[in-house]
């Protein structure tokens, strides 16, 4: 390996500016440098900055070069990051620094120089996905197994998990190996052959092939221990066991390492993250020196102790104080909707309030707001509240709303039926879902159409009525091309409309199906999306300007000069932190997730409430949470509760935002009738509202919380309401106390009996689920059963 040095223009830069303003245990993490060492501590303490200090002192002081210094970050943006953050504290002329990357990137570049170890060649391609599940279809069939009822997304969702486990085929436990009804480790042990004989990795090979090598081929292992001198881990907290390993592996010889994390903020343990790492650092590293820091240089007070208070109902956890020195700031802001366009509405136009500065604030740019959400298809309806008022935005860490493949697929849909002569769309669709018409038949579509000069759709009408297809796909394309007929007459002529129109599109094509029976853990997520796509619909008269409108979203890349509002999921925003953030829709079953709860009971609500501290600590200056007491999913009301975490946020630290002008006096509830206006008793779309200005000087007021959005659900479930605790007492029901044995009632799992009570937290053994930890203002008493 060559050895780059520093320059003779960086040796004479060489200065401590690093140094600067770090605290007395930040400067302990940066000059320990022989021997294991952990930073444990909560966000904003300067973790990463210590981290990036750290490498900068071993630079700078001669102790390596950057090529001997090995630094692990989430992602690879934080990895660019850091690069720059280290040349502007020794000068631009440190001559690059190979291993700091994601574990992803690092494994890659380790692999390709000793791929033949694992029987592959340097040049290894990384399947993605579709690849991937192509190729353990061929193997599900090839066993004769029920490729419908046991699927390739499921398998490669089990042999992902056992990846970052680290088992490989021949070495699982006992307890996996009924997995995929007992013929898991053979199909895995047969697609890591095959992956072999293509000359091919996932991403789950990239640290297995390197840990197989370092544990086979000890000499390989020693060259990297005594070459990468120095290692770092930033966000320890979420790495799993493979990572761990790979680690442990090529620290072992000097023990020069660094992590740094917070068991707090861990929020991949869906993904195999392994909080545990964290916590037996001290065991695997005898004589590790552990740094705490607890002074956060990001938020200010109120925003700390918000964070810092809901994040104490975790029962798992190490427990730190955090405290700050800067000023106590503006309070939390809590506000609560109508429904989520009224959220919406609300953050578009509180978003240009803080960019003019008529906040009392300053003016602030663009791109020092993010809006965080918890599930992806919240995006959507910010997304188009911005196209339509010029709010410039982009989404991190993903695709926009309307670029996701469901998505495109839906609106493809829609194109091929209000335009037949839309071939790229029907080109889309045609094979989706699966109608056994492949490339092939596409070609000779594709080659009539241009033959004769028409249409892709009309081609597939002539090839069906001159059987050029192979006879199952012309059935199948006689269904689909009928079935297109009947849609386009439907929205040309029908008393439907064209939401009921849309979903029964997507209903008959079969694409809803697909999507209900994906097993794959991104496909539930993919569902929301589609039924928030339908909800978009609602907001326009017709397809037509829907699919203008979706045009028009689609152009609004815009200039990468411009200042942006960032968009993403409180999963990508690990690390960051800007002046002003939203936490929009903080609802019971949005967040906390229901599904999270679901799957993982108490140990998912912990994670979920891990997600809200990070939330709220990416927050600087000013954080917003937000509710809406309506979500209207396939155009019916759904009531919300306020999300239980709102009820543990502290109230001296809240400040309760009423909507005084609201955002339509037309839909606000009648007191002196009890009732509201038709449109609402109806169901019926709030698209025609008419938006009235606001009158931005009286917005706010502080004091007790009295939405018109909230009154008017109060009045329409006629039963109390569960509110946050702070925001009044009179809406809030007395507390029931529940004794063992109890018969209860809950509105998501049904009837149970109490088996214990423990404070406010009641075990109960459901009917119709198993036994769950529910808090106890989510339960109703039934009556008693002794008997
Ligand atoms: P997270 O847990 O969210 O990843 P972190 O612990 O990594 O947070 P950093 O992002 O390193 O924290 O630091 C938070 C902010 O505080 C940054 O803006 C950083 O520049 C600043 N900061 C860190 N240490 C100091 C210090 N000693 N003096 C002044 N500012 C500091
Ligand atoms: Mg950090």
């Amino acid at each position: 390996m060559p050895e780059i040095s520093l320059s003779e223009k960086a040796l004479e830069g060489r200065s401590n500016r690093y140094m600067e303003n770090l605290n007395q245990s930040q400067r302990q993490a940066v000059e320990t440098l022989d021997g294991p060492v952990l930073v444990l501590a909560g966000a904003g303490t300067g973790k990463t900055r210590a981290l990036t200090a750290r490498i900068a002192h071993l630079l700078a002081n001669g102790k390596a070069n950057p090529n001997q210094i090995l630094s692990v970050t989430f992602t690879n943006k934080a990895a660019r990051e850091m690069k720059h953050r280290i040349s502007e504290y020794i000068g631009n002329t440190v001559e690059g620094m190979p291993w700091l990357g994601t574990f992803h990137s690092l494994c890659a570049k380790f692999l390709r120089r000793h791929a033949e170890l694992v029987g592959l060649k340097p040049n290894f391609t990384i399947l993605d996905t579709d690849d991937q599940l192509r190729l353990l279809k061929q193997l599900i069939r090839m066993e004769n197994i029920d490729e419908k009822r046991w699927t390739p997304k499921l398998l490669a969702g089990i042999i992902d998990r056992w990846k970052n486990q680290a088992w490989i085929p021949n070495k699982l436990p006992k307890s996996e190996l009924s997995a995929f009804n007992s013929n898991g480790q053979v199909l895995y042990k047969n697609y890591q052959e095959r992956l072999k004989i293509l000359n091919s990795v996932d991403f789950g090979d990239l640290l297995l092939h390197m840990i197989t090598i370092f544990q086979q081929n000890p000499d390989v292992l020693e060259k990297y221990q005594s070459w990468l001198r120095f290692i770092l881990v930033d966000e320890y907290q979420d790495t799993n066991v493979a990572q761990y390993l790979w680690l442990r592996l090529l620290a072992g010889g000097h023990k020069n390492i660094c992590c740094v994390g917070d068991d707090d903020q861990s929020i991949y343990g869906w993904r195999g993250a392994e909080v545990r790492n964290i916590l037996s650092f001290e065991k695997d590293f005898p004589g590790a020196t552990i740094i705490k820091l607890e002074q956060n240089y990001r938020s200010s007070q109120h925003i700390l102790a918000a964070a810092s208070k809901i994040i104490t109902s975790n029962e798992s956890r190490l427990g730190k104080t955090l405290w700050t020195e800067i000023s106590d700031g503006e309070k939390v802001r809590l506000i609560g909707h109508w429904d989520g366009e009224e959220e919406a509405r609300w953050l578009g136009d509180e978003i240009e309030s803080l960019g003019l500065g008529t906040r009392g604030l300053r003016a602030y740019q663009m791109d020092e707001i993010a809006i965080l959400v918890r599930a992806s298809f919240q995006m959507r309806a910010f997304e188009d509240r911005f196209v339509t008022t010029g709010i410039p935005y982009r989404v991190i860490g993903g695709p926009r709303f309307y670029e996701r493949k469901e998505i495109r697929d839906a609106i493809a849909y829609l194109r091929v039926s209000s335009s037949s002569e839309d071939g790229l769309a029907f080109e889309r669709i045609v094979n989706t879902p699966k109608r056994g018409i492949g490339e092939k038949a596409i070609q000779t579509l594709n080659h009539i159409a241009r033959e004769k000069g028409v249409s892709l759709f009309y081609a597939a009408k002539l090839a069906v009525s001159e059987q050029l297809l192979p006879s199952k796909q012309n059935i199948e394309m006689v269904n689909l091309l009928k079935q297109f007929d009947h849609w386009s007459s439907l929205l040309k002529d029908s008393k439907k409309t064209h939401v009921e129109i849309t979903e029964e599109i997507l209903d008959e094509s079969g694409y809803t199906h697909m999507l209900l029976e994906d097993k794959a853990p991104d496909a539930p997520g993919r569902l929301e999306n589609l039924k928030e796509f339908v909800k978009a619909l609602e907001e326009f008269e017709n397809i037509e300007g829907f699919l203008e409108h979706i045009a028009l979203v689609m152009e609004n890349e815009g200039d990468e000069s411009v200042s942006k509002v960032s968009i993403m999921t409180l999963h990508g925003s690990k690390g960051l932190e800007f002046p002003i953030v939203f936490l929009p829709g903080w609802e019971d079953g949005l967040f906390p997730s229901q599904r999270s709860m679901d799957e993982s009971g108490l140990k998912g609500l912990e994670e979920e409430r891990r997600l809200a501290h990070v939330g709220i600590t990416r927050a600087k200056e000013l954080c917003h949470i937000s509710f809406a007491s309506n979500r209207r999913i396939y155009n019916q009301w759904q009531n919300a509760l306020p999300s239980r975490f709102i009820d543990e946020l502290p109230s001296e630290d809240i400040e309760v935002v009423t909507l005084s002008n609201a955002y339509s006096k037309d839909i606000r509830y009648d007191s002196q009738k009890q009732s509201y206006p038709s449109y609402v008793q109806e169901n019926n779309s709030f698209s025609n509202m008419p938006v009235t200005d606001l009158n931005k000087d009286i917005y706010y007021q502080k004091g007790s919380y009295n939405s018109p959005g909230w009154v008017r659900l109060k009045s329409k479930t006629q039963k109390p309401t569960k509110m946050p605790k702070f925001m009044g007492s009179e809406q809030n029901p007395k507390p029931i106390s529940f004794l063992i044995n109890d018969r209860v009632f809950h509105q998501k799992f049904g009837y149970g009996i109490v088996k214990e009570v423990d404070g406010e937290k009641i075990t109960v053994d459901f009917e119709k689920s198993d036994k769950k930890d529910i808090k106890s203002g989510f339960l109703n008493k039934s009556s008693s059963v002794t008997e």
